[in-house]
C-alpha cells in the first residue's frame, strides 16, 4: 500500500511534467495547480479517517471501508464532466484546474490498483480490481519506502537540472 508521500510525489511529478513539456500556454496553469494536484491525490484516502471514526464506535474492520467508495472512478468522472463544462465555457484556467484534480485522484486509484486492490466501480459494483504487487506486509512496506526514496531523488535531480533548485536553498 503506497504511502501518502508516494501518492503526492507521483501526482506532482506527472502534473509538472505535463505542464513543463506538453503545455504551451502556461498562463492559465499557475504553479500552485501542481500543489492542488498533489492534495487531490490524497483525497481517496479520506476513508482512513472515516475508518478510525467507525472503528472507534462500531469496530468496523478496515477492509469494509478502505479503498471502496472513495476509490471509485465516479470521482474522477465527476471532475472530468466539470472539466468538459469549463471547456464549453472556454474557461481555460478552470479547465486546467479540474483536469489537474482528475489526474491527481485517478493516479491515486491506479497506484492503489497496482500495489493492492480497489473497488473502482463502487457503488455500482463491489468487484475488486488490482495487481496486489505490494501486499500490506513488512516487506511490502519496506519496498514502498524504497520506491518513495527513489521517486523523491529522481524528482530532485530533475528539479536541479531543470530549475537549479539548489540556488534557492
Ligand atoms: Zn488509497
Amino acid at each position: 500500500m503506497p504511502f501518502a508521500v508516494t501518492h503526492v510525489l507521483t501526482a506532482i511529478i506527472v502534473i509538472e511534467f505535463l505542464r513543463e513539456y506538453l503545455l504551451k500556454d502556461k498562463k492559465n496553469f499557475p504553479h500552485y495547480f501542481i500543489i492542488i494536484g498533489g492534495i487531490a491525490s490524497l483525497l481517496p484516502d479520506i476513508d482512513i479517517i472515516l475508518y478510525y471514526i467507525l472503528y472507534a464506535f462500531f469496530k468496523i474492520p478496515q477492509e469494509a471501508i478502505h479503498r471502496m467508495l472513495t476509490h471509485s472512478l465516479i470521482w474522477p468522472a465527476f471532475f472530468l464532466i466539470g472539466a468538459y463544462y469549463a471547456y464549453i465555457k472556454k474557461n481555460k484556467k478552470q479547465l486546467n484546474l479540474l483536469i489537474v484534480i482528475t489526474i491527481g485522484i485517478t493516479l491515486h486509484i491506479i497506484l492503489d490498483m497496482i500495489t493492492g486492490y480497489v473497488v473502482p466501480l463502487a457503488p455500482f459494483s463491489q468487484q475488486m480490481f488490482g495487481l496486489n504487487l505490494l501486499p500490506d506486509s513488512q516487506i511490502g512496506r519496506s519496498i514502498t519506502l524504497g520506491i518513495d526514496a527513489i521517486i523523491l531523488i529522481a524528482w530532485l535531480i530533475h528539479e536541479e537540472v531543470k530549475h537549479q533548485i539548489s540556488k534557492f536553498v
